[in-house]
């Protein structure tokens, strides 16, 4: 029998390239070595490419304006004409330049930004970034104003869905929800809330909407991942209010509202009351939320069932979602029914294929972009009475394999995960009593100055690492030029006046991927890039496997560096929260169980740091609160187990080690609890910019511990004064008591100079010596 064909749907597609062109034109294009129409030439191909790609692997709904040159949340406030007035925009199109220097700053005289605008000879500052909820991925943090007003100030979502018609494509436009928008703003200069803006803003939408159907568009993708947060009632009823403005502004425009990210929950209601012509659900994230959705949603709503993970690369389990789909098909019709990964691509890496270093058996666990749209076809046809069996056979093997393989389970560390005690978490004794032998021990002066671990990552470092990945310096004369950066450091150090030292990461080329090669588990790509923020892409360490450390990791600098100097060398860890956030995890078992296999990696290497002679081992957790669940009501299950897992790795000291751990966050109200319960001896954290408000929050909790308040911003590249440093400490004993007090900087120092990290740290050991004095 045949029935119809559920559609293919695909939300967005990574834009960076296969082989990051995006970046290289962008960056070139910055630098001046290449002019606006070569970056322009550069995303007009990979559109096409995109748009071909997806069309050859059977999608039946392919989406355009997905495409970014930085930022689609920066693209939409540019939309919306929400250009802050200091990157002097005239009102017309908006151009290059205004562009960029809302996503990166810019410090230019109008003639070197190639424009004789009086206005563009600026100094002005990127927008704010964060974290696009719960992912990897950073957008530009729009700004409005009270007064803000709204008006259509690009095309694009025209414009490329014209480009692609040209090409013989339909596509279905993505453009970011209003309400979504506008949560995501933050208010300029002023108390209120940016949605009580909505009202403004929506005629831009409506205009942006009846342009898109005049191009020809039947289907606009309205993107509301904001429906997977904790809303209040006056956000969902400002859901209620712009789409119904929305429909009735244009009334025939098909709208497919997107949520991803987790389940609609309580924001269900809310959602099927919306007059929108289709829903998109993360099925991956919820998936529990299908029953729900079949018994509550009207007969013609068209469901985007999200049923392949835009989250993670594993092959999916194609068989097991057949069987789900196969009942929904029956109850409701394929023309109701489309089939779609869980959220937008650009969360995983392009296209297994390029991987040519990896074994042929781990490649075949894989499950990248290209692939994952095979899958969806797959799935379409299958559930069209197509013969798939031999996708769907493939893809049970690759699950099977996984299943039974030693590669993957490894006895010794689930026999040692099961045999974990209670006072395998505990220190052996409480703050109070760890502290006072830990001071004997160290004999440190009152408000001890220490850094967080890295010292610049100059040029030349970066470019032996390159030379010896290359092949190019062998691993002797690597070592050498390591151990002259390092000792260089430690002499530096000593001079600046120092008191608690570090060997400075010279070795290590990122915090997660260092350790990631080094433990069993762990699997690397070549070409596995996904869009971090703008022209930054990352390469995430696959964790395929039970986690284990063949051997130690970073014992060897420990010494090296100790055996340089009288003063204490720090142990430099990264914790396994950090570990496990920044990793595409495995999803055949809890993120808890992998968090814990970590950990006990770390431990053995705090032991072994302990046993080698360290006095003091940091373990930087600078991942931790980026890890929170996007509902409230899950925060507690997720800290309960990264808490857990950081106790694991600290644990097995005697109580003589000092336990430091760093966080760089600007929040820790909402966390304190399970900050102190982590029970670091000294916690270091970023307050230089927040004039030390944030320890509010620890002096609120009578937090017992040890605390480096940071006094020196280290994303700038200035050199801030004693006085300043000062200044912030004095406020930092208003808060906190003399004894509990270190003197750090924000974080580590690879991203600066040495030019500016000698005179700023001496700065900071003279405004320790002036307390003391
Ligand atoms: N030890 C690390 C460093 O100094 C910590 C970095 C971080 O917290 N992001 O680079
Ligand atoms: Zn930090």
């Amino acid at each position: 029998m045949s029935v119809t064909k559920p559609a293919v749907a695909s939300l967005g597609f990574p834009r960076i390239g296969a082989r990051r062109e995006l970046k290289f034109a962008l960056e070139s294009f910055w630098a001046g070595k290449s002019g606006a129409g070569e970056l322009l030439d550069t995303a007009e191909h990979l559109r096409r490419r995109n748009w071909i790609l997806q069309r050859d692997k059977g999608i039946d709904v392919i989406p355009s304006n997905d495409f970014s040159l930085y930022d689609h949340v920066l693209d939409t406030a540019v939309m919306v004409g929400a250009i802050p007035s200091e990157y002097g925009w005239a009102g017309d199109d908006v151009a290059l330049d205004v562009y960029f220097a809302m996503a990166r700053g810019a410090q230019t005289d109008g003639e070197e930004a190639g424009c004789d605008h009086p206005d563009h000879g600026r100094d002005v500052r990127a927008l704010e970034m964060t974290k696009w909820f719960d992912t990897n991925y950073h957008y530009l943090v729009p700004e409005l104003t009270q007064q803000q007003t709204f008006a259509l100030s690009s095309t694009k979502p025209v414009d490329h869905f014209l480009e692609a018609k040209a090409l013989g494509i339909e596509t279905r436009p993505v453009i970011l929800g209003p309400v979504t928008f506008l949560k995501l703003a933050k208010a300029r200069g002023g108390d209120f809330e940016p949605l009580t803006l909505l009202s403004s803003l929506l005629p831009v939408y409506g205009e942006l909407l009846s342009r898109l159907q005049q191009a020809g568009a039947i289907w606009v993708q309205v993107d509301e991942p904001a429906l997977a947060l904790d809303l209040t009632e006056g956000e969902r009823a400002a859901y209620v209010e712009a789409y119904d403005a929305i429909a009735t502004a244009v009334p025939d425009v098909k709208l497919m509202l997107a949520s991803y990210f987790g389940s609609l929950g309580d924001n269900l209601e809310t959602a099927l009351s919306l007059p929108v012509a289709g829903l998109h659900l993360d099925l991956v994230r919820a998936p529990d939320a299908l029953a729900d959705i079949l018994a509550k949603a009207p007969a013609d709503l068209v469901l985007s069932l999200g049923v392949i993970d835009g989250r993670n690369i594993w092959r999916a389990d194609l068989a097991a979602i057949l069987e789900r789909l196969r009942p929904v098909i029956d109850a409701r019709g394929a023309d109701k029914v489309q089939i779609a990964p869980s959220c937008s691509l650009i969360h995983v890496p392009i296209d297994v294929d390029l991987e040519t270093e990896l074994d042929a058996e781990l490649k075949g666990w894989l499950s990248f972009a290209v692939q994952k749209l095979g899958e969806l076809s797959t799935i379409s046809g299958g559930l069209a009475g197509a013969n798939v069996s031999d996708a769907l056979s493939s893809a049970s093997e690759a699950l099977a394999a996984r299943a039974e393989t030693s590669r993957v389970h490894d006895r010794a560390v689930s026999a040692r995960l099961a045999s974990l005690k209670e006072t395998d978490r505990n220190r052996r004794s409480g703050f109070a009593d760890r502290i006072a032998l830990q001071r004997k021990k160290l004999g440190l002066p009152l408000f001890p100055t220490t850094t967080i671990g890295s010292f610049p990552q100059t040029g030349d470092v970066r470019k032996a690492r390159a030379a010896f990945n290359r092949g190019d310096l062998d691993r002797a004369a690597y070592d050498g030029f390591l151990q002259a950066e390092t000792e260089k450091t430690i002499r530096l150090q000593e001079e600046i006046g120092l008191d608690v030292l570090v060997h400075g990461e010279f070795e290590r080329n990122d915090m997660v991927q260092y350790f990631g090669e080094k433990l069993s588990g762990f699997a690397f790509t070549r070409h596995g890039w996904v869009q971090s923020y703008g022209s930054r892409y990352v390469r995430p360490p696959i964790i395929f496997g039970d986690v284990s450390r063949p051997e130690p990791m970073t014992i060897d600098w420990w010494r090296f560096a100790q055996a340089k100097t009288q003063r204490p060398i720090k142990g430099m860890l990264t914790g396994p929260v950090t570990i496990l956030n920044w990793s595409f995890v495995r999803d055949d078992i809890p993120r808890a169980e992998t968090c814990r296999q970590i950990a006990l990696a770390i431990r053995d290497e705090v032991q072994d740091l302990e046993r080698a002679g360290a006095a003091i081992i940091q373990i930087d957790e600078a991942a931790l609160r980026e890890g929170l669940p996007l509902r409230v009501s899950e925060w507690k299950s997720y800290l309960d187990w990264a808490i857990d897992a950081f106790r694991l790795s600290a644990s097995g000291v005697s109580d003589e080690t000092q336990i430091h751990t760093h966080m760089c966050y600007s929040e820790f109200n909402d966390i304190i609890a399970a900050i102190a319960a982590m029970d670091a001896d000294v916690i270091s954290i970023e307050t230089s910019r927040s004039k030390m408000e944030l320890l509010d929050a620890f002096t609120a909790f009578d937090y017992p511990s040890e605390i480096g308040p940071g006094v020196y911003d280290i994303h700038a590249p200035r050199i801030p004064a004693t006085s300043e440093m000062t200044e912030l400490l004095d406020l930092a004993r208003k808060r906190l008591d003399d004894r509990q007090i270190w003197i750090n900087p924000d974080c580590g120092l690879k991203t600066r100079r040495w030019e500016e990290v000698k005179p700023a740290l001496k700065n900071m050991v003279a405004a320790a010596k002036a307390l003391r004095g």
